[in-house]
């Protein structure tokens, strides 16, 4: 039986997002941040880019944090899910059949 796993990759692209949103908001915080203390700018508001950048850290091990306790609390039952309508099942055979019967592959 070949190992076909869309599972895994489905469970990335919808745990992905918030690890990438937070590195995102870091980066952008930190650049802000950057930015206006270069330009000398207001403290309270460069106060504003770092708690940016802060709060884009918080989402990015936020976000992380999350996938680990997925990858960890998947390992028993519905770990199969459906890459075409993400239906969950307990094993490979399972998922198998069911993309037989629901979806002609
Ligand atoms: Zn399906």
């Amino acid at each position: 039986m070949p190992n076909i796993d869309p599972n895994r990759t489905g469970q990335k692209k919808m745990k992905m997002p918030i690890l990438v949103l937070g590195v995102v908001v870091l980066v952008a915080g930190l650049g802000t941040w950057g930015y206006l203390y270069s330009m000398n700018i207001h403290h309270t508001i460069q106060l504003g880019g770092l708690g940016l950048a802060v709060l884009g850290a918080v989402i990015a091990v936020g976000g992380a944090m999350m996938k680990t306790i997925s990858v960890g609390g998947t390992t028993g039952t519905g770990q199969f899910a459906c890459a075409k309508c993400g239906a969950k099942f307990g094993s490979e055979a399972a998922l198998n059949q069911h993309t037989k019967d629901k979806h002609g592959m």
